[in-house]
């Protein structure tokens, strides 16, 4: 009998907290098997479970139930206890997601930061645009201003420079275009054209003023060759070549 009032961890079962509780009530705790009042003893969360339900049942009126006090009673009024305290639990639980709730709105307000810092800097003149929907505005001045601010991009490169010397007197094969030093809009066509080269597959290849190949093309049977792709503005080479021979080194700047 005693058995039913330990659960398998050891702690009281709720009639075993009824039986407490009542106990309390009557005051006869020195009645019930020393396990559970040493248990009770030494358990807070025994403890506060029965001295909860000894306030809730403290002024009950047991009138009616007679001289024994019914456990199923006590035990239903232990599990409108825990129903009460799941309720708090739940309204705890709402108020502190409620509490914390302010820390995501704090990203956008971060993420508004951004933007605002990149229009300062790249176009002061929009400042005082208050309209949040300008995120993409920001994203072209952040793109395009750095290509077009930075000078590393128009450094030539002593190597390539050298090259265009050599080949600019080579006879018989000539560009025609583009002129050499050109400067051609990003919106242009970017068309290569020649006269008089040697006969099979020619390369033609753009590099950047860094020497780094860009783009590579065989070309065969043709005088002329256009890029379809955008470059970045800055200089580039160019350099045409045949199966053995460079035939051709130029340089044109993108703006
Ligand atoms: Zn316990």
């Amino acid at each position: 009998m005693a058995l039913n009032y330990f659960d398998q961890h050891g702690h009281l079962t709720d009639e075993g907290i009824a039986r407490y509780a009542e106990a309390l009530r009557q005051d006869a705790v020195d009645k019930l098997p020393s396990a559970m009042v040493q248990h009770i003893e030494q358990c807070e969360s025994c403890h506060g479970q029965a001295l909860d339900l000894y306030a809730l049942i403290a002024d009950a009126d047991y009138s009616a139930l007679g001289a024994l006090p019914a456990p199923q009673a006590t035990v239903r009024r232990l599990w409108i206890l825990r129903a009460a305290a799941a309720a708090v639990l739940v309204m705890l639980s709402w108020l502190a997601y409620r509490l914390s709730a302010p820390a995501p709105p704090s990203q956008p307000v971060v993420k508004v930061e951004t933007p605002v810092d990149t229009i300062r800097e790249d176009s002061p003149g929009r400042i005082a645009q208050p309209d949040k929907p300008a995120t993409p505005p920001p994203a072209v001045p952040r793109e395009t201003t750095p290509q077009y601010a930075d000078a590393s991009f128009y450094t030539p490169a002593d190597n390539m420079e050298g090259m265009i010397v050599s080949t600019m007197r080579s006879g018989g094969f000539e560009v025609t275009a583009p002129a050499n030093s050109d400067t051609i809009a990003r919106t242009e066509a970017l068309r290569f054209a020649w006269k008089n080269a040697p006969e099979g597959e020619l390369t033609l290849i753009i590099l950047t003023n860094k020497e780094k190949e860009v783009h590579r093309s065989s070309v065969t049977a043709a005088n002329y060759y256009s890029f379809e792709g955008k470059l970045t503005p800055g200089l580039y080479y160019w350099k045409l070549e045949d199966a053995s021979d460079l035939l051709h080194v130029g340089k044109f700047y993108i703006r």
